[in-house]
């Protein structure tokens, strides 16, 4: 069984990010952490890959430990700037053979400063050109997939896949005149974008990725942070309309702690979220802080829950208590004993 098998309606899938540890004592807090998760309720861990490869031993020691000492799937995270697509299939195959089925393919930051990045030519620059890439070393590998797009398909569709492979995707932008509250880092919100009632929209051009990450043999997505849940509704809408049928999995931040949103937010190009950063602001007790962020988390995982999102990706940031305390609120009820 790979991940993509996990989305099934009506139970909804509860996942983990981790990042892999910088020093020994982040190792044992990444460790407990994936303890107490693993014995909590956890369809899969996913750990994330520093840019241009930065962190490739470190994520794949975490991914090969949570391998062996666990009976959780994990997701190594993958990204192709700064790599060529020979070392691509090597960094690949050594995943499978340290036991790694699952993917999540990313193209990754471009290196700081560099505003217009273009692979070289011939070499991997999209997303979807490493999910191709993937796709090939896991036929070459495992012999069941023909190469030509139409055997690919099918075969995907029967899911006869010995490998799965999510990618990213992101919520709707504002509307003209609003600030941007999620949606692709890389630039703003063009006129092509999607009609609709809403007051997001999403980046023709997203859609068109999303469709390519499809096509090549995808088998779902995991959104950016977002802090509204009628960004997430607009992107699953629009994603329909344009012929895409992947499972979008909500990536959710748990809102706590407001240094972390703004610094997030600021990273990953989005603008702040002006009404929960002012309530969390307007109190400096830590415990009453992080039931307001817990409450309004919980709201917004039932109103993504209620879109139909099929699971939930929580971004731990390698802490348990966050994530654990916001599944008690939000999923008793919906988790079968
Ligand atoms: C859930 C999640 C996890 C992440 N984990 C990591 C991580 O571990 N490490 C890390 O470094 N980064 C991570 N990122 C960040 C990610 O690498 C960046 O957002 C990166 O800038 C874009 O990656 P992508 O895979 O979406 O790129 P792509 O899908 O390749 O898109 C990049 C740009 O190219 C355009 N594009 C791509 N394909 C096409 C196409 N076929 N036609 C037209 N336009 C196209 C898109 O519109 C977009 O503007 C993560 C992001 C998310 C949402």
């Amino acid at each position: 069984m790979t991940t993509s098998d996990l989305y099934r309606p009506p139970r909804p899938t509860i996942s983990y990010e981790l990042y892999p540890p910088r020093t020994p004592k982040g190792e044992t807090q990444v460790w407990d952490t994936v303890t107490q998760l693993a014995d909590h309720v956890a369809d899969y861990f996913s750990v994330t890959y520093g840019a241009s490869g930065s962190t490739a031993s470190t994520s794949q020691a975490l991914v090969e430990r949570i391998i062996n000492e666990t009976s959780v799937p994990v997701i190594a995270h993958l990204t192709c700037v700064g790599r060529t697509a020979e070392q691509l299939r090597e960094v690949v195959g050594a995943f499978l053979d340290a036991g790694v089925r699952n993917f999540l393919a990313l193209r990754g930051d471009p290196p700081e400063g560099v505003v217009d990045w273009k692979p070289a030519p011939g070499e991997v620059g999209r997303a979807c050109d490493l999910v191709t890439l993937i796709r090939e070393v896991e036929a070459e590998r495992f012999g069941s997939r023909g190469l030509d797009p139409i055997s690919r398909l099918a075969d995907h569709r029967s899911r006869r896949t010995a490998v799965s492979i999510a990618v990213a995707a992101y919520p709707g932008l504002e509307r003209a005149g609003a600030a941007p509250d999620g949606g692709h880092p890389a630039g703003g919100v063009t006129d092509g974008a999607v009609a609709g009632a809403s007051r997001f929209r999403v980046r023709e051009d997203e859609l068109v990725a999303l469709r390519a990450k499809q096509d090549a043999g995808a088998d779902f997505a995991i959104t950016q942070l977002f802090f509204d849940a009628a960004a997430y509704r607009e992107l699953l809408g629009a994603s329909r309309a344009a012929g895409i049928r992947l499972p979008l999995v909500p990536g959710i931040l748990p809102l706590t702690d407001p240094a972390r949103i703004r610094r997030l937010c600021d990273l990953n190009g989005i603008a702040h979220p002006a009404e929960i950063l002012g309530t969390l602001d307007a109190t400096t007790d830590p415990e009453e802080r992080r039931r307001i962020g817990l409450e309004a988390t919980t709201s917004l995982v039932r109103d993504v829950l209620a879109a139909g999102a099929p699971g939930l990706h929580l971004y731990t940031f390698n802490k348990a208590d966050g994530v654990t305390a916001l599944l008690e609120d939000v999923l008793a009820e919906r988790m079968p004993a």
